[in-house]
């Protein structure tokens, strides 16, 4: 069943899923169908196995030890860190700060780089179509430092407008955060173009990697952004670990974002100084297992292959895409050429909350909401959408029973 849709001959599904335990339960009696992935996946057992590990046999603080213990979580701790690294082709591991997740990676940015570079009436360009995490912390520097925050317009395709943001680049522009790919209308944007723009104006570029890292070979090296940040628990990792990608010229001369130990040179009651890169901006005990357990879920993913990764979820993605934009009365919000695994719609006459618990009910977990987009939701003057966002251990018989379930709401509501 499977293989007559995707031709890879190397892939089974079937046997992928077998490595998530979550996957297997079942949900009012019926079998879960987790339809949620762009708000979280769920985890391989090699990475639940990593985070136990870790407690059962390696517990201790990274870095200050002269212990066994100590010697074998610092050197677990900093592999972890050279997977992360190498994983998104970082051009070294020292540009590469394991953070909470893309929110604390850009609000780092967002409070780092402003109060290194930043002055009042400076611009910074996000778009309509950021998560919130990409929107407030730069609201957050306009009240500190009376910044001006500015809005790349998106078209009701779902694409950056890019003229605009020509027409936008200015003496004023100092800053460009822009995200890689859409958690709502899964457009992969333009980042080539946007990063080509801002540097040709000598701008920085962050890109917001949290959905898109999870879903493709990402090549920081061959991008040449100036920062990317993600998060490991939508890429089968653990919750609460991230990464932050800077280059090394802005990490060395930004401020540290938070000041405590790790993060320190030297202190005596006059000042301090700061500790080499990336230890500057990890002040105190970093999420070690989540660290540790991320580096599991990199090894999960590279043994698949990102390519491979990326392909399946195109085609299961175009065939969600074609079979719902089929149902009469639904409305898919997102038609970029490039789509990424995403897909939010609304139904005529259903609203979107009665949806998901009617859905809930059939096993299926989908995400109804604002989905951290507000401005994004103002553009298309709604409250809220329906999204259902694949991974690549889901089916094409999931998207099939998916689609039945949506006719048959249809028919009930
Ligand atoms: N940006 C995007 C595009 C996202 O999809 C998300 C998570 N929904 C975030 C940022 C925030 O990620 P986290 O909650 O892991 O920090």
């Amino acid at each position: 069943m499977q293989k007559a849709h995707f031709k890879m001959s190397s892939w089974d599904v079937n046997k992928i899923r077998l490595d998530f335990p979550a996957l297997a339960q079942k949900i009012h009696g019926k079998q879960l169908i987790y339809l949620d992935n762009a708000a979280t996946t769920q985890k391989p057992q090699s990475v639940i196995d990593a985070l136990t590990h870790y407690y059962q046999n390696d517990n201790a603080n990274v870095h200050r030890g002269l212990h066994t213990l100590a010697e074998r979580a610092t050197e677990n701790y900093e592999k972890a860190r050279k997977k992360v690294a190498s994983f998104v082709n970082a051009p070294s591991p020292q540009e590469l700060i394991l953070t909470r997740g893309t929110t604390e990676s850009i609000n780092l940015v967002a409070a780092s780089f402003g109060a290194t570079y930043l002055k009042p009436g400076d611009e910074v360009i996000v778009s309509e179509m950021e998560h919130h995490s990409n929107i407030v912390p730069w609201f957050l520097l306009r009240e500190k430092m009376g910044i001006k925050v500015r809005f790349i317009p998106i078209d009701d395709v779902g694409n950056l407008n890019i003229d605009a943001l020509k027409k936008m680049l200015g003496p004023k522009t100092r800053f460009v955060s822009v995200a890689h790919m859409s958690n709502v209308l899964g457009t992969l944007n333009p980042v080539e173009e946007v990063i080509a723009l801002a540097h040709g104006e000598g701008i920085p570029v962050l890109l917001d990697g949290a959905q898109s890292v999870p879903s493709m070979p990402v090549d920081l090296s061959a991008l040449d952004c100036d920062f990317y940040a993600f998060s490991a628990h939508k890429m089968s990792g653990p919750t609460g670990i991230g990464a932050l990608f800077g280059k090394k010229k802005y990490l060395e001369e930004m401020l540290p974002y938070m000041g405590g130990g790790e993060m320190i040179g030297a202190v005596s009651k006059k000042e301090a100084t700061w500790a080499p890169l990336p230890h500057k901006f990890e002040a105190g005990t970093p999420n070690i297992a989540g660290s540790i357990g991320f580096g599991a879920a990199i090894d999960y993913l590279n043994t698949i292959g990102m390519n491979t990764v990326h392909k399946y979820e195109q085609e299961l993605t175009q065939y969600a895409l074609k079979k719902m934009k089929s149902i009469d009365g639904l409305t898919i919000y997102g038609h970029a050429r490039e789509h990424g695994p995403a897909i939010s719609f609304l139904i005529a006459g259903i609203h979107p909350f009665d949806l998901a618990q009617y859905l809930d009910q059939m096993g299926i977990a989908i995400r109804v909401g604002h989905h951290c987009a507000e401005p994004l939701m103002q553009h298309y003057k709604i409250k809220a959408t329906a999204r259902a966002s694949f991974y690549f251990y889901n089916t094409f018989s999931e998207v099939d029973y998916l689609v039945d379930a949506l006719i048959r709401a249809k028919d009930l509501f």
